[in-house]
């Protein structure tokens, strides 16, 4: 899949460089300012291409989503969203350069009449402004002393950017000036990306929400800050949701607010369930929730299921609240019979939520459960908690499991780093962490 969208990618770029040839975009390379202008174009046409390609990256497309995950596609958006900054700014340092140098006009002066009297320059002043406060928002240092929401709705912007950076190309760009073919390519592309957006954010959970019609059915409180929501809704059978995936949840009198929060039970067609840890406002809020609040969720997203199980004896590792995706799996994996060892860490034995329905689950399918409490610091009989020989001394056999990890960021980069350690083929390793790249 991976190759195959590499080589999509590579074939995009070749594409978008012979339209540009055809649209006899080399014509002016001798002209005095000639070369840069050129640049200034190719570098436009290729930031539009990586903004498009961000923008289905984050589609949510469901034949991208189940093989990739949303982790490693928003990873790539993340990736990707750095390069179209630097595109779109050297396509304006070059087009300034280059028409300056063909006008014969200082840049400043050009750049004045570039952005005033040029048609639809203006908009793409507007799209470059907004890209840049996308970029600047993202930056890691930013984006953590943002609220999530703040930063949504600044990332929110980019889509009115993509909108006007194509009217800018609709009236000045190369390809669709000189060649039919070049318009009928931008358009189909910018038609696809747009469109799929609108089906699979916006159409896709509209429709999937009046038929379900979910609503909370009663609240479990498991501990002081964690607390199990159940959910009912219509004909919830036709859901196709897995144990492993989650969903992004709004909830009546904060609808503002999505958060992606796991299934911590496999579906049964009749309720979903999730469990909710409060770790800030809206997760504190959720704590509070009365049965019978409108839920609105979007998904089932995520390609953390037993679908990516290349082998029937299985590890499931689970950290803290990362828990809810491990329970529900451990249900799934029981069904099916399969070989399993179960480890959850927690750093206080009151932390272990849900360790009851583990116990439980694991009786009833004979898996071995390690509920592992302590400071990360803690070096026991067999060395470090979580290390080599703690591992191999709670699942000898570990190079021969398929393995799913689940916690906060820091120990699912710790387990790892162990298992890579041991040996265990990266292949065998399917994860989820409870953050989207950042
Ligand atoms: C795939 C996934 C599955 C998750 N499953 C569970 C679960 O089953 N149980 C559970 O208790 N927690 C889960 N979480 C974590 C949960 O989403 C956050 O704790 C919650 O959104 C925090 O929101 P807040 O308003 O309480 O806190 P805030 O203070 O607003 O945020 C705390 C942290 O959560 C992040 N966050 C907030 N909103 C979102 C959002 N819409 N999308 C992505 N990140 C966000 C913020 O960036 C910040 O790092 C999961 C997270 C992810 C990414």
């Amino acid at each position: 899949m991976v190759r195959r969208l590499g080589a999509v990618a590579v074939l995009n770029v070749m594409w978008v460089t012979d339209l540009f040839v055809l649209g006899h975009g080399f014509d002016d390379l001798a002209a005095p300012g000639g070369l840069l202008t050129v640049l200034g174009r190719l570098t436009g046409l290729y930031g539009a291409l990586a903004l498009l390609a961000q923008v289905v990256l984050v589609a949510r497309l469901p034949w991208l989503e189940a093989p990739l995950g949303m982790d490693r596609l928003t990873a790539w958006h993340r990736w990707s969203g750095f390069w179209v900054l630097w595109l779109v700014i050297a396509h304006v340092v070059f087009i300034a350069l280059g028409y300056a140098g063909q006008d014969g006009s200082p840049v400043t002066a050009e750049i004045g009449t570039l952005v005033f009297d040029t048609e639809d320059v203006g908009k793409a002043t507007v799209a470059v402004v907004l890209l840049v406060a996308v970029g600047l928002t993202s930056a890691r240092r930013a984006r953590r002393r943002l609220r999530y929401e703040s930063w949504h709705v600044v990332h929110l912007g980019a889509y009115l950017a993509v909108v006007l950076g194509f009217l800018h190309q609709v009236t000045l760009g190369q390809d669709f000036i000189g060649s039919p073919l070049g318009r009928l390519y931008w358009w189909s592309l910018y038609g696809l990306a747009l469109g799929a957006v609108l089906v699979t954010r916006v159409g896709l959970p509209v429709w999937r929400n009046l038929r379900h019609r979910l609503r909370v059915v009663s609240v479990v409180r498991e501990s002081g800050d964690v607390v199990t929501i159940w959910i009912g809704g219509h004909r919830l059978d036709q859901l196709p949701a897995r144990a492993g995936q989650f969903f992004l949840w709004r909830f009546a009198g904060r609808w503002w607010e999505a958060h992606p929060f796991s299934l911590s039970a496999m579906p049964d067609g009749e309720f979903l369930r999730i469990t909710v840890k409060a770790l800030g406002d809206g997760s504190a809020w959720l704590q509070r929730i009365r049965p019978g609040t409108r839920v609105f969720a979007e998904g089932p997203y995520g390609a953390f299921t037993a679908q990516r199980r290349t082998r029937n004896k299985v590890l499931l590792v689970a950290g803290g609240v990362g828990v809810t995706p491990i329970r529900a799996l451990l249900e799934e994996f029981a069904h099916a019979g399969d070989d399993l060892v179960v480890i959850y860490r927690a750093s206080m034995p009151e932390g272990a939520v849900l360790a009851a329905e583990l116990r439980a689950l694991a009786r009833w399918c004979r898996a071995r459960l390690h509920v592992v409490t302590g400071p990360s610091t803690m070096v026991g009989r067999h060395g470090p908690v979580m290390g080599p020989r703690h591992i191999l001394a709670m699942a000898p056999d570990v190079r021969e499991r398929d393995i799913y990890l689940c916690g906060p960021p820091g120990m699912t980069d710790a387990v790892r780093r162990t298992l890579g350690e041991l040996g265990v083929d990266a292949a065998q390793l399917h994860t989820e962490r409870f953050a989207f790249a950042a």
